[in-house]
Order: C-alpha cells, then sequence, then structure tokens
C-alpha cells in the first residue's frame, strides 16, 4: 500500500493538556480517509498539525515518505473552519487573492472554478452565495496550485442534503483525478458513504482505523470501539 500521508506517534499539549495522545495514522493515496469522532475528540486539532498550523509537541508528520517540511505546505490544500474568503468580492476576485499569494496563474484559477461547477457566478459577490456555493469556493481555494492531498474539516456542516451530495460528487471528482482527501466528521452516515478508509478518534487517541465499504456496519464498529 502506498501512504501519502503518516502521523507517528502524534502528540500535542495545550496549555498543559495532552489533547492528541500519540496518533499514529496512515493516509492511502487516491483514497478517501474519513476522520470519525465525536465533538472535541481531537479532529480539528489533527488536521492543524498535519498541515503545519500547529506544531507537534512530539511525534512527526511524514508526507509522501518525507518527514513534514515547508514545501510540504504547497502539496497540500487545507479547508479548516471557515474559509477566508471577502463576502463583497465574486468568486473569481477572491480565488485571485489568493492564486496571488501562492504564485499561481490565472488559468489555474478557471480550472479550479470549473472543477467545483462555479465557473458561472459571473459578477454575484460572495456575501450572496448559498452555504453550498461558499463551501465550494473554499475547496477551491484549497485546491489552487493542484495539490497531492486536500484536506477538508467537516466540510458538510450547515448544508442541505442537496449541498451534501454535491460534495460527495466533488469529492469522487477529486480521487478521479488522483487526489487524496482526508475529510472528518461527527456524522457516521456521511463519512459511509464518503470514505473509503476511516479512522476513528476519541480522546485524543486513534481506536480505529481501516478500510470500510458500503455494507460495513459502521455505527457498531464506532460503538464496540467507544466501549473499549
Ligand atoms: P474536534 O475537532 O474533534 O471537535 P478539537 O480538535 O477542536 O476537537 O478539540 C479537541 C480538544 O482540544 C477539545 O477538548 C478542545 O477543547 C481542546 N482544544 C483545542 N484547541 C484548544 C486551544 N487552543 N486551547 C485549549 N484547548 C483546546
Ligand atoms: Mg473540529
Amino acid at each position: 500500500m502506498d501512504y501519502i500521508l503518516e502521523t507517528k506517534n502524534l502528540t500535542k499539549n495545550i496549555k498543559n493538556e495532552n489533547i492528541i495522545k500519540g496518533l499514529s495514522l496512515k493516509v492511502p493515496k487516491g483514497e478517501t480517509y474519513g476522520l470519525l469522532g465525536p465533538n472535541g475528540a481531537g479532529k480539528s486539532t489533527t488536521m492543524k498539525l498535519l498541515c503545519g498550523l500547529l506544531k507537534p509537541s512530539e511525534g512527526e508528520v511524514i508526507f509522501k515518505g518525507k518527514p513534514w517540511s515547508r514545501d510540504t505546505l504547497n502539496k497540500i490544500g487545507v479547508l479548516i473552519e471557515s474559509p477566508a474568503i471577502y463576502g463583497n468580492l465574486t468568486a473569481k476576485e477572491n480565488m485571485l487573492i489568493h492564486a496571488c499569494m501562492l504564485g499561481v496563474s490565472e488559468n489555474e484559477i478557471t480550472r479550479v472554478l470549473k472543477l467545483l461547477k462555479i465557473d458561472k457566478t459571473g459578477k454575484k459577490k460572495v456575501s450572496n452565495f448559498s452555504l453550498g456555493m461558499k463551501q465550494r469556493l473554499g475547496i477551491a481555494i484549497a485546491l489552487l496550485g493542484n495539490p497531492d492531498l486536500i484536506i477538508l474539516d467537516e466540510p458538510t456542516n450547515g448544508l442541505d442534503p442537496i449541498g451534501i451530495q454535491e460534495l460527495r460528487d466533488l469529492i469522487k471528482r477529486l480521487n478521479e483525478n488522483q487526489i487524496t482527501v482526508l475529510v472528518s466528521s461527527h456524522n457516521l452516515a456521511e463519512i459511509q458513504h464518503i470514505a473509503s478508509y476511516i479512522g476513528i478518534i476519541i480522546n485524543g487517541k486513534l481506536k480505529y482505523e481501516g478500510e470500510i465499504n458500503d455494507t460495513d456496519d459502521l455505527e457498531t464498529i464506532f460503538m464496540n470501539v467507544t466501549k473499549e
């Protein structure tokens, strides 16, 4: 198995509190990996460690077989919490700001806007976008520069069923484009439809990791893991 991202004994202490406790995960290349866990389990903190927003207290992050370095940043796209978008600008104008910071061409903006199907919003200001469209714009920004891995923290939060379906289709398209997706959720049913591998985090510890398919009973797996 080819892993795009691994962590070894990843640990994070914040204010004398041990938030992430020796997490070792393996994310297979080209797949969608679902990081599951109840609220407060440590999903967002883990994702921040993976993309360099936080520094590990112990342990390491390995990307494509090499220890995490600043260079890794260019190969990972992230959407954690709310995206950095300006409501008074259009989708393309928002993209231009980020493209400029990343040194990415305007062709790349067109490619990503098309991929996310937000290339026809024209002069519409982002403040008038639906939540689903804003979410897609956030993902579009994360995809600028063609990263190999994209990290999405609870991307279905607040989306209606249509928005969730669209996100699912989008994730499928990303995998088809050889982009690995790491997505977190506290919703088991959603992850079941999106992910081919899962990791279950409870209280800062990885309690389960493995491949899943449509017939697996995630709820039973989850309940067994929580009982331990
Ligand atoms: P999740 O995303 O799974 O809901 P988080 O990673 O946001 O969980 O948080 C995990 C735990 O770490 C929570 O108990 C949270 O209160 C705590 N935590 C996260 N960030 C901080 C911080 N900056 N200061 C203190 N505690 C924090
Ligand atoms: Mg979170």
